[in-house]
């Protein structure tokens, strides 16, 4: 059912631009670059990186923008149509988008009469020839012109007569994309397909485009709806952020355009998808959901033992396409109520002797189920839960035992910044070594004695760095006096790994889980 046939879709990111509006986000001007070179090396055609008029942050980003070497992707500046009452030429907004010298503009116009008259206080005929100089004046000047028509849904259904005569004087402007906005994210998928399934229509010379809002949670279907409706421009936020409830998410639409619609819009290939949106994260300083579909880090996770069962004899079973078809990966969880069939799989590299039948597998599960009941959980842990196997099999001795430690801590702080102590004793071999050390809280005091301690058994330590702390409350009920969690990931620079600890005592859970971490390190290294 998809319109005209000979489909070549295009993406407009704008995270930059409607993305740095989500709550929380902040972007440095490096971030930007970042990110522009990031969604280039994707494939994404263009990218729309904000307002240089609007404030010297971005100003300055265009500057720096401007020497980079794109490979895909064209740089395009946002803003508004002409001052009322004043010309384009004469407009220090319109001059100011100018400068940016990017070889793409979009420019939003008003399309709900509400706005024109009740928010510009203009009468409709102006905003008309406010539309079509702004963009004729861009034109003039050998931009490429993408017309984001502003509450375009909201206006068509209020006065759909001038809602269509907004768009028509943006063609007499000289648009190159008419991109048809649900700027207040409210309008329903069905409402946006017959409204674009019209004007599909009605302006068959021209891209349309599309710009959901989800602020009732249907900007991808709204999306997906009108490129089925004939809109060959599709606009959103790779992961989805954005001001309000975010915009339509373009880590999930352009995987259900190219591999479920069947069409292409980016160049690049989607085994790229996963890593392109866990780095926009990183560089948003945000995690990327592990349910977010297609690459999240749960979206090819197995847990209930007859789906891991299924999906490792027919991955289709319980897969809606390879995840490797999208740069991710298929995770086994392990829990309580995976099985046997879990351990098997998660124990396959370290004891592939190990079968359904085996004592020992029992004896695993027997321990996973005693453990979980004190907190602990295995399933992004991986470090901790080999070591633990390991200590059921018997085929593992530790480096090093933990006799004694003790923290304490001080305020004000000592030095400024370093307010605990903690002293480590640890037995190796038939050696005991103590040392102490002081931190800037009482887990980083207890990781550097330990390290201290141990560090002249076993120099390979040195590497292992901390890169994520991470502390959940399990029964919340009891506030302070709660069991918790700790979950640590660590890293020497080549491998990552991940190790848990689980207590109603803050300290003993992460000290547990720094043990872990460094006992691994060192059975990775044969040591
Ligand atoms: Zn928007």
């Amino acid at each position: 059912m998809t319109k005209r046939s000979a489909r070549n879709l295009e993406i407009l990111d704008t995270t930059l631009r409607d993305g740095a509006q989500a709550e929380g986000v902040s972007f440095t001007v490096s971030d930007k670059i970042e990110i522009v070179k990031t969604l280039d090396a994707f494939g994404v055609k263009y990218i729309e990186a904000g307002n240089p008029g609007s404030n010297p942050k971005d100003a300055a980003f265009f500057e720096e923008a401007g020497k980079l070497k794109l490979e895909n992707a064209r740089l395009v500046a946002f803003g508004s149509t002409h001052r009322i009452g004043v010309r384009p030429e004469d407009d220090g907004g319109v001059h100011s988008l100018l400068s940016a010298n990017t070889p793409c503009v979009s420019i939003f116009g008003k399309c709900w009469d509400l706005h024109v008259t009740e928010i510009l206080k203009a009468s409709l005929e102006e905003n008309l020839s406010c539309v079509r100089d702004t963009l004729r004046f861009f034109k003039e000047r050998g931009k490429e012109v993408i017309f984001d028509a502003e509450h375009f849904f909201d206006g068509y259904l209020n006065n759909p007569a001038y809602a269509v005569r907004v768009l028509e004087a943006a063609c007499e402007g000289g648009a190159d994309v008419l991109c048809l906005c649900d700027t207040n994210g409210g309008t329903q998928p069905l409402k946006i397909y017959e409204i674009a399934d019209m004007l599909s229509a009605r302006f068959p010379g021209i891209r349309l485009g599309i710009h959901c809002h989800n602020d009732t949670g249907c900007a991808v279907a709204n999306s997906l709806l009108a490129v089925e409706a004939g809109c060959d421009h599709v606009q959103g936020t790779f992961k989805g952020i954005g001001e309000r409830c975010g915009n339509a998410d373009l880590s999930v639409i352009i995987p259900d355009i190219q591999l479920k619609m069947g069409l292409r819009c980016v160049s690049g290939d989607m085994e790229g998808l996963q890593k392109t949106a866990a780095r926009v994260a990183d560089i948003s300083n945000m995690t990327l959901p592990g349910d977010k579909p297609y690459v999240g880090a749960s979206a090819f996770a197995h847990k209930g033992g007859m789906h891991i069962d299924g999906v490792d004899k027919v991955s289709r079973s319980f897969e809606h396409l390879p995840p490797q078809a999208v740069g991710n990966s298929r995770r086994f969880l392990l829990s309580e109520v995976s099985g046997k069939k879990a351990v098997l799989l998660k124990t396959r590299d370290f004891a592939p002797w190990l079968s359904k039948d085996s004592p020992e597998t029992g004896a695993i599960l027997a321990r996973i189920k005693e453990l979980e009941h004190q907190g602990y959980q295995f399933e992004a842990a991986d470090a901790s839960f080999e070591l633990m196997v390991r200590r059921v099999l018997g085929t593992y001795t530790p480096h090093f035992t933990v006799s004694m430690y003790k923290t304490s801590g001080e305020f004000p702080p000592h030095d400024d910044k370093l307010s605990s102590n903690a002293m480590v004793k640890v037995i190796v071999g038939r050696e005991t070594e103590m040392a102490a050390a002081m931190g800037n809280g009482p887990v980083h005091a207890l990781d550097q004695a330990l390290r201290r301690a141990i560090g002249a058994f076993y120099p390979v330590l040195n590497d292992v760095y901390l890169v994520d702390y991470k502390v959940r409350v399990l029964e919340s009920g009891q506030a302070a006096g709660s069991r918790v969690r700790v979950l640590i990931e660590s890293t020497d620079g080549a491998r990552r790994w991940t190790t848990v600890g689980a207590s109603t005592d803050i300290i003993e859970a992460s000290f547990s889980a720094i043990v872990d971490s460094l006992e691994y390190k060192l059975l990775k290294e044969n040591i």
